[in-house]
């Protein structure tokens, strides 16, 4: 059997992979896939600087907005020189950044920003308090379908996410050269910044481990590891969209189709929805680094971090208690038993290659990024095997509960035995016979009107039929979606120890 497929491993493996089925048998890497040191399979860790200088801008367009409507005759001409200056100011430093033109050899030093200056989540949850309907769970699905958004819109165009980028970014992001940009997969985020709930506009600015294919017009492909921050800023009084509108990007205020908005107005609801006055509007995008590389399939990476403390939110444990009384069936030994069934059950799926296996289990985000490891094993003929895998202990590290999720966070430290190997029999990495200890930071989200028992077998949570689903997450008997939390504790986040700052 196997262990759990860890981010890192994951990260590491797929990275490596990516690049390695071109190279795979040349590079003879050193890092365990997943194992240890993140999506990159083992980077240098280091404090990234910068990114954001776009939210100020934003800031100050935003208040210029505010001067066009109270003092238009002052306001509108300084407006047209303010943006007429950032403009070229993008122009001027897209040139300087050059994007694309990024040969296959150069490879950057991968800078991530230390744990120690991570912020924590509870910090972005006072959000709530202006914003009752704001739930971390849903934000970060946001986050992510708006980076990955505007990753292809550097080849395809930005004039569609007008709404949601600043103007000078629309026009510095796009990259001629691009015919498009594939497989975007996010392999970690992390909160860097965050500030304005005194107003008028919240910033935050988070940091974006992954990883994406350039496909050139010039013919050639090209795949990147790749570090970047955005600044995203949001009026202090807009309000987070419905449930229903979670997962799709439209007007940030009437939920028209985004061909519907034209410049940042929408042609329904007549409203200008850019400058973050109704939704997140990235202000600030910053490439840290990035690497011509892809995934290092065959490498070991030391195991970094296990020894330190676990970082528990000082209120976890109350607010744990909270949530036992809301739900008596909710127990901490129920909730173990969960965690074991599905580190048993992520273990056997990533050691047999078998992503659906594991579908239940997991968020549609988690199980694309496994699902794209798995892929990259599945090309490059290896596998990753974790065998004789044991949860040694489970430590509470957070509780955050919103109006639609409860998410519950915890330490899970294990073991297990961890090599990777040819479809031939042949020994790529790792040892056959000495385990490796690690600890992962596992966040288990559930529908927060949902009570019961967390399920331990492998039946439907929603009918009791034997578990059976399709990629998209739906029962085969029920046709219901059982993976987005509704019914039972679905694991949505894995992030190692040098990537959790709470
Ligand atoms: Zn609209
Ligand atoms: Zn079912």
């Amino acid at each position: 059997m196997s262990k759990a497929p860890r981010n890192k491993r994951l990260a590491a493996v797929a990275f490596a992979c990516a690049l390695s089925l071109a190279l795979l048998l040349s590079v003879s890497a050193s890092a365990r896939p997943g194992g240890g040191n993140s999506y990159s399979g083992g980077s240098h860790s280091g404090s990234g600087s910068g990114g954001g200088d776009g939210g100020d801008a934003a800031g100050l367009i935003f208040q210029l907005v505010l001067l066009c409507i109270q003092y238009p005759a002052i306001g509108v001409p300084l407006l047209i020189l303010v943006i007429a200056f950032f403009v070229a100011k993008a122009a001027v430093s897209a040139a300087r950044k050059n994007w694309s033109t990024t040969t296959p050899e150069a490879v950057q030093a991968v800078q991530r920003v230390e744990r120690s200056a991570l912020l924590s989540r509870s910090e972005l949850d006072q959000i709530r308090t202006l914003d009752p309907g704001f739930s971390l769970v849903l934000f970060e699905d946001f986050a992510y379908m708006l980076y990955a958004a505007v990753q292809r819109s550097r080849a395809t165009g930005t004039q569609a996410l007008a709404a949601y980028l600043a103007p000078n970014l629309a026009q510095a992001l796009v990259d001629p050269q691009l015919a498009d940009v594939q497989g975007i997969v996010i392999g970690a985020m992390r909160y860097v910044r965050f500030s304005g709930l005194q107003g008028p506009m919240l910033e935050l600015e988070i940091e974006l481990e992954s990883n994406y294919a350039e496909v050139l017009r010039a013919g050639g492909t090209r795949r990147f590891y790749a570090v970047d921050r955005i600044v995203l800023t949001r009026a202090q009084t807009a309000r987070s969209r419905p449930l229903t509108r979670a997962h799709t990007l439209d007007c940030p205020n009437c939920g028209a189709p985004l061909e519907a908005v034209r410049g940042s107005e929408c042609s329904y609801c007549r409203q200008n929805v850019g400058f973050g006055r109704f939704d997140w509007m990235i202000a600030g995008f910053s490439n840290q680094s990035r690497e011509a590389r892809g995934p290092l399939l065959t490498s070991d990476v030391p195991e970094t971090g296990t020894e330190l403390p676990t970082i528990v939110e000082p209120g976890a444990p109350a607010r744990f208690e909270e949530l036992t009384r809301k739900d008596p069936a909710l127990t901490w030994q129920a909730l173990q038993g969960r965690v074991a069934l599905v580190f048993g059950e992520l273990q056997v799926a990533w050691s047999s290659r078998d992503a659906l296996r594991i579908r239940p289990f997991v968020s549609d985000n988690l199980f694309q990024s496994m699902y794209y490891w798995i892929d990259l094993y599945t090309r490059a003929r290896c596998r990753n095997v974790t065998e004789n895998a044991t949860i040694m202990r489970v430590d509470l590290a957070n509780v955050l509960s919103d109006a639609y999720f409860d998410a519950i966070t915890l330490r899970v430290f294990a073991t297990s035995i961890d090599y990777t190997v040819s479809d031939e029999g042949k020994l790529l990495s790792g040892n056959r016979s000495r385990p490796r200890t690690y600890s992962e930071y596992w966040t288990l989200i559930r529908g927060t009107t949902r009570r019961g028992e967390p399920r331990r077998d492998n039946n439907c949570p929603h009918c009791g039929a034997p578990l059976r689903i399709a990629m998209t997450g739906q029962c085969e008997y029920c046709r219901v979606k059982i993976t987005s939390g509704d019914f039972d504790w679905v694991l949505s986040r894995i992030e190692q120890d040098e990537s959790y700052g709470g």
